[in-house]
């Protein structure tokens, strides 16, 4: 499994990057976690041999802004978008006429799956979500394929759900809008420790930080920070950088 950070950022764009987008390649099909910015750059890694999996956490825009430029891609093998429970029927409102063009008029087929946590086996890896801690209503996925376990936890404060779901991932993808030592209840992110200690309660082999708010986090340096801080609690730990491709 290769993973490759097309967008790093949370809330918008900065000369550190685009907003959240990480793709997935496995041996049978093409993963794409959120849709943010970042997804203009998914053509140079996208082939047309295999499908194409799109899983978006939630609606925030900084998470689906990339979905305007759907019709950039070929996918003959197919594009299947996995959302949550009831988000689908806004999507359909916001990808269409006068905003973009519909999903009906992509030269390739998309399929859509909402889902409501049960897990889903298909071309070659199983796929469940699990509600995260959000301003508005968010999942994050758990994938496993090819002897490997990846947990996406993206927008959440720390959350008993969170560490269910990334329960000994071999890989840990957690947001990192806030600073070190940066909280807020009413609209809930993870922040440098707090996302360590998720991947340590869950006992996840590796995380990666990413989805750092643009506005907190303007230079890779701040990054940086964050990873010091992140690393005193869980020393496995890597912040995520635009481009960037790990093997797991
Ligand atoms: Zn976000
Ligand atoms: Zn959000």
């Amino acid at each position: 499994m290769k993973v490759v950070f097309l967008g790093t950022n949370g809330w918008y764009d900065s000369p550190t990057g685009n907003t959240v987008c990480i793709l997935v390649e496995t041996a049978r099909a093409f993963m794409l976690l959120d849709a943010g910015s970042g997804l203009h750059k998914a053509d140079r890694y996208l082939k047309a041999d295999k499908p194409v999996h799109l899983f978006l956490s939630h609606l925030h825009l900084d998470h689906i802004i990339g979905l305007h430029l759907l019709n950039k891609f070929d996918m003959p093998e197919g594009l299947t978008i996995h959302c949550q429970n009831g988000d689908l029927e806004h999507l359909k409102a916001v990808i269409a006429p006068p905003y973009s063009m519909p999903f009906s008029a992509l030269s390739y087929p998309v399929d859509f799956i909402e889902h409501d946590g049960a897990t889903l086996d298909t071309d070659g890896f199983t796929v469940r979500s699990a509600p995260m801690r959000h301003s508005v209503p968010t999942i994050g996925f758990r994938i496993e394929t090819e002897g490997k376990t990846l947990a996406y936890c993206p927008d959440t404060g720390y959350c008993d759900s969170a560490v269910e779901l990334s329960k000994d991932a071999d890989l840990l993808i957690a947001e990192c809008a806030f600073r070190p030592g940066e909280e807020d209840e009413r609209w809930p992110h993870l922040n440098p420790e707090s996302a360590a200690r998720l991947a340590h309660d869950a006992g996840a082999k590796k995380l990666v930080l990413v989805h750092f708010d643009a506005y907190r986090y303007p230079d890779l340096e701040m990054r940086r920070r964050a990873e010091s801080a992140s690393k005193r609690v869980f020393t496995e730990t890597s912040i995520a950088i635009d481009n960037q491709a790990y093997a797991i």
